[in-house]
């Protein structure tokens, strides 16, 4: 197949992982016979040292014209970086809020497997881990707390200050479809979290939900309230298969299932729009303290890949292929300083790649 990827390295390690990433994806390419063009545009603080902006026009128009996209990470230091001073919009991070809304990219999927190999980076007890944890979060990405009206007021009690959760019927069945097609995919288990008790955002959600799975009847839909839920996902993460929510409830929820397999630098994600475009990127930020190093870990980036040809490129054979190389390395040993437990022997970001790469073949 040929595909045009837009590629955005952003600032401090996010070139360096995108670079680790480019070059999987063009081991695949040779070896099964694609064509991917990679279309290079700044984002983050690069952007804004270039351009004056944290996500130019034209790096929105070459996202827009391309099949998926692929993103570093973006941000400076996180204190005492010049960038700090600049007003809100023309942050790093606004460039980030401004390419999801723009794309349209409403379904955040974030899976956290914790790999048997790296069963001492998790932070629960064996009895909970057991076999393995393997979970996907589904998490709205363009709506709900974050989008609603917000503002300040007079009060006869001083300032106020509200923010408003709203979703509409439209959009919670949306996002639901992908939790539910998600879960067709797996184990067929959904679980829905809400908080229906209080909000009456949750109790439109819950309905909603309940009315889509009619049209699911493979997959097993449950729903916990989301304060249970968080609580559950330390007790019994093993339970969990696909969990689909709302975006404050997800953003929370989606750390907390990244800290319990352990490493930032091993979770990838995809933010998907109607139809097949996502933009790719790892879970983890910019990384200032490691950068230029050869030291940060491109797992989380590479995994990222392997979703863009699942869900984008439609070639599951592939995503496969870069998931059980990844698999195989960490199998042979391969440690990034991250994962690498004390006394064991720390691989640089160049090796790792090389490493992965060797395990695809050409
Ligand atoms: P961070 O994720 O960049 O780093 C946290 C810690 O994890 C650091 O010690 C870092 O060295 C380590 N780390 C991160 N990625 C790693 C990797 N691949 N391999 C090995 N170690 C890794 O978070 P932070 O320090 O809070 O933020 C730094 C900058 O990144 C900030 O400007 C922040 O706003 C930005 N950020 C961007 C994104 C994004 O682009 N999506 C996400 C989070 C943070």
């Amino acid at each position: 197949m040929n595909a045009k990827i837009a590629v955005l390295p952003g600032d401090y390690i996010g070139p360096e992982v995108t670079a680790a990433a480019v070059e999987v994806l063009d081991c695949v390419a040779h070896r099964y016979g694609h064509t991917f063009h990679f279309e290079y545009a700044p984002a983050g603080c690069t952007a804004i040292e270039e351009k004056g902006d944290p996500m130019p026009e034209s790096t929105l128009a070459l996202c827009r014209a391309a099949d998926a996209v692929l993103l570093g990470a973006v941000g400076g230091p996180v204190s005492g970086s010049k960038w700090d001073e600049l007003p809100g919009h023309l942050r790093p991070e606004a460039g980030l809020l401004r390419i999801r809304a723009e794309l349209g990219l409403f379904a955040n999927l974030r899976p956290a497997r914790l790999y048997p190999q790296l069963r001492e980076a998790c932070p629960l007890h064996e009895q909970v881990v057991g076999d393995g944890i393997d979970m996907i979060v589904v998490r709205e990405l363009v709506g709900g707390l974050y989008f609603g009206p917000r503002g300040r007021k007079q009060t006869s009690g001083g300032e106020a200050a509200y923010d408003t959760m709203i979703y509409s019927q439209s959009e919670v069945e949306r996002i639901a479809r992908v939790g539910f097609e998600t879960a067709r995919g797996r184990r067929g288990i959904l679980t829905s979290v809400d908080k229906a008790n209080v909000l009456e955002s949750s109790r439109l959600w819950r309905a909603v939900v309940e009315r889509v799975a009619r049209e699911y009847p493979d997959v097993t839909l449950n729903h916990l309230y989301v304060d249970n839920a968080a609580m559950q996902m330390a007790l019994n993460p093993r339970q969990f298969d696909v969990i689909v929510t709302g975006n404050l409830f997800g953003d929370i929820l989606s750390d907390i299932a990244g800290a319990i397999i352990g490493s930032i630098g091993m979770l990838p994600s995809a933010s998907l729009s109607e139809g097949t475009f996502g933009l790719y990127e790892p879970v983890h930020g910019s990384a200032p303290d490691i950068a230029g190093k050869d030291a940060a870990n491109p797992l989380a980036t590479i995994l990222s890949a392997a979703m863009m040809l699942r869900h984008s490129l439609g070639l599951p054979e592939e995503a496969l292929a870069v998931e059980g190389a990844v698999e195989a390395v960490l199998r042979d040993g391969g440690r990034t300083g991250d994962i690498a437990r004390p006394g064991e022997a720390v691989w640089g970001t160049r090796r790792m790649t090389d490493a992965v790469i060797a395990r695809i073949g050409k």
